[in-house]
């Protein structure tokens, strides 16, 4: 490895993998990033995961693509004879910009003119930048007509955005990660910290040394369990049950508090009526946690200076991932424990742009800065805003997209045609040989990628793209704040900005777009995202960004140093109170059976990020984790006659996959998890695509499979 004093050039960036939004700096030498340093940012102070330390060279892979490509005729939109992807020399022809461009849109606006606006749909990314994001969704609203766009968020938190959102007016954290420093309870709750956010896990750990009582709840137990004062680990898909039980203690041992409640929260009487059924003696045996403790742990959280919840998508990832975050609002609002420091909810952001990608509007139902489209006032404003009519109906979201996809002809809502930009449907979509399908079954499907991903290797059409270290733009992290990465690089070959690929579409879709400046125009699209979001990020400013690299929102003005803590004084409700909303159980989709008798469990985990299309490609990561593995416990494994190392086959009622087992004895009985971002053994074949109603978030944490021995992985 080069030192860093003997780089040519150094670029202060933002690691391009999760939701703590580290600052880092490129070290380049010979056009090539040669390693990363971690900058002093407010998320980070220095440190970085393996991830952001050693997850750089993906820019550099061979398998890049580099030219557009177009399909050559006749070759089938499948995976039945597919070599691994990266290999699409057989399936696809190189094409000049112009060809590639005149093609991918020239069909969009021929099905679009045909078909109406209900016949396309796009997928922005949460690993684009908030500009291109951005531009994306006025590219589907303005272009397409239609409010079919979508990103990863629906797989991610939609339903605690949509459960905040309803609660306390706002989808956005309540307090930083770091403000557990205030804290005296850590309640973690359906996440991995360590594996998936692993600096926000360092502030976790070094608050429990200086005393804070980490209380980890999760059906499996992870590394942060070793720091915890109490682990719960309830049974899978009994959230509501044992959270309901801990706000039941609250209130029947007189912890509310009640000035709080008298003053900022209204439908307390409906919640309190709700739990009267769920006392921690009822639902002990639902969730496997002793009354006792359940007692011991809602006291502690109701009597604490201050507890701040955390959670992640073991909460989301189910049918009722409303509900379960409906619940954490309600704790945290019965017990005074939001709207002060070291307090309050963090849904801890998985993608490193999924906040500001959702802001940015990049969501089926919402304008940026969360504007409903089909509020008068809202959509009003941006008719006048875009200068074009708009579609006043919310579009449909990730899966229900898929669906359409393979509706019957004479559906008017049928899609026909879809843009992809930078996600990977084909591998982190529930269902596989469903989504797998459905995106096979596009008349045009039109694919922006730096990698022939699964889901490329389904287009008609793929464009070349740039990786995050070749292009300058923002994103937003988990804890609100806007943040600014360098261009570093160019991209290889004739691939190109993301920026660039999008408005050379909507020229040829009819738009008179005209972003000026440099980086194709990224500060213009700032600055007119800034004035589509309104007060939010109104005091962060294109040149203030170039000063500060880190700005936290909201903030007002260019002299607010932006809030960490939010609401103090009031919620963004239309009353200014909390809205709490009670939950009953409601059962998973699919429960195990005679015949399917385990449940499982899907993840990431630490050296690879989501589909794993860039983390696969980095050395020293790919060395780290180079193979899929499924985890089960000991017990489990002795049941079934296996020794780590094994190979068994994992079958629901929708795919299967071969895979070697290791032994994890975090993961409960009856359970096996595997995580997501190996093509070779593609974990959401087997998920079910069943839908939490208000979030439409699929139940990728709970579906029914058969654990066999044997199998050719
Ligand atoms: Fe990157 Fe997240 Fe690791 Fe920080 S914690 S270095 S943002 S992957």
């Amino acid at each position: 490895q080069i030192g860093s004093q003997q780089v040519d050039r150094k670029v202060d960036s933002v690691c391009p993998f999760c939701g703590v939004g580290c600052l880092i700096t490129y070290n380049v030498k010979d056009e090539k990033i040669v390693s990363v340093d971690g900058r002093d940012g407010p998320a980070n102070h220095g440190r970085l995961c393996v991830k952001g330390r050693f997850g750089f060279d993906y820019a550099h892979h061979p398998q890049r693509l580099t030219v557009p490509l177009i399909r050559k005729p006749g070759v089938p939109k499948d995976f039945s004879d597919a070599p691994r992807p990266g290999d699409w020399q057989d399936a696809f022809r190189e094409a000049s910009w112009e060809e590639a461009l005149a093609f991918a849109a020239g069909k969009l606006k021929d099905l679009r003119d045909t078909h109406g606006n209900k016949a396309l749909a796009g997928f922005g990314s949460a690993k684009g930048s908030n500009e291109e994001a951005y531009l994306f969704q006025k590219l589907v609203r303005t272009g397409f007509r239609s409010n079919n766009v979508d990103h990863c968020t629906r797989l991610c938190h939609a339903s605690s955005v949509a459960a905040l959102l309803e609660g306390v007016g706002s989808g956005a954290v309540s307090n930083q990660v770091n403000d557990v420093e205030h804290a005296e309870l850590i309640f973690v709750i359906g996440s991995n910290p360590t594996a998936n956010h692993p600096v926000a896990a360092t502030w976790m750990k070094n608050a429990a040394k200086r005393g804070a009582k980490i209380v980890l709840a999760d059906p499996r137990i992870t590394d942060i369990g070793r720091h915890a004062w109490r682990t719960l680990q309830f049974k899978a898909d009994t959230d509501v049950a044992m959270l309901n039980a801990l706000i039941h203690v609250v209130i029947e041992e007189g912890l509310v508090d009640e000035a709080f409640v008298r003053d900022r929260a209204s439908n307390f009487e409906a919640l309190r009526e709700n739990v009267k059924g769920y006392s921690p003696e009822a639902m002990a045996p639902i969730c496997g946690i002793p009354a006792e403790t359940l007692r011991e742990v809602a006291r502690a959280f109701a009597t604490a200076k201050g507890a701040m919840v955390l959670w992640g998508m073991g909460i989301s990832q189910h049918v009722h991932g409303t509900d379960n975050a409906r619940c954490l609002i309600a704790l945290v609002t019965v017990t005074g424990q939001i709207g002060k420091p070291g307090s309050g909810l963090h849904p801890l952001r998985g993608q490193n742009n999924v906040q500001g990608a959702s802001d940015a509007g990049l969501i089926p139902m919402m304008f940026p800065n969360y504007q409903r489209v089909d509020e008068p006032g809202a959509h009003a404003w941006f008719e006048n805003f875009w200068g074009v009519p708009l579609d006043e109906k919310p579009g449909y979201t990730v899966v229900e997209i898929m669906h359409k996809a393979l509706a019957p002809d004479d559906d008017p809502h049928k899609i026909r045609g879809m843009y992809i930009m930078g996600e990977n449907p084909a591998m982190s979509d529930p269902d596989l040989n469903h989504a797998r399908h459905a995106l096979g079954s596009l008349e045009h499907l039109v694919v922006q990628d730096i990698f022939m991903t699964e889901t490329a290797w389904l287009a008609d059409v793929v464009l070349p793209a740039s990786a995050w270290p070749e292009k300058t733009g923002t994103v937003s992290n988990t804890d609100r704040m806007v943040q600014l990465g360098k261009r570093a690089l160019n991209p290889p070959g004739d691939a190109k900005p993301d920026l660039w690929i999008v408005q050379q579409i909507a020229q040829r879709m009819g738009l008179p777009w005209n972003y000026e400046g440099e980086e194709c125009g990224v500060a213009a699209v700032y600055d007119e995202m800034r004035q589509a979001m309104h007060a939010a990020i109104s005091g962060i400013s294109w040149e203030r960004l170039q000063r500060e690299s880190s700005v936290t929102y909201p903030c007002l003005s260019e002299e607010d140093p932006g809030q960490p803590t939010v609401f103090i004084d009031t919620f963004p409700t239309a009353d200014g109170r909390v809205k709490l909303v009670p939950a009953d159980i409601i059962p998973a989709d699919e429960r195990p059976d005679a015949q399917y008798p385990f449940v499982l469990i899907t993840g990431r985990q630490l050296e690879h990020w989501h589909t794993g299309s860039m983390t696969r490609r980095a050395t020293v990561l790919d060395a780290l984790e180079p193979m899929a593995t499924a985890s089960m416990n000991q017990g489990d494994l002795d049941a079934l006659g296996l020794q780590a190392g094994d190979v068994i086959t994992i079958r629901s009622r929708r795919g299967e996959v071969a895979i070697h087992v290791r032994r994890d004895d975090g993961t409960p009985a009856g359970a096996v998890f595997v995580p997501f971002a190996y093509y070779e053994a593609a974990a959401n074949l087997m998920t079910n695509a069943a839908l939490d109603p208000m979030g439409k978030i699929p139940e990728f944490k709970y579906c029914a499979v058969q654990v066999l021995p044997g199998g050719a992985p």
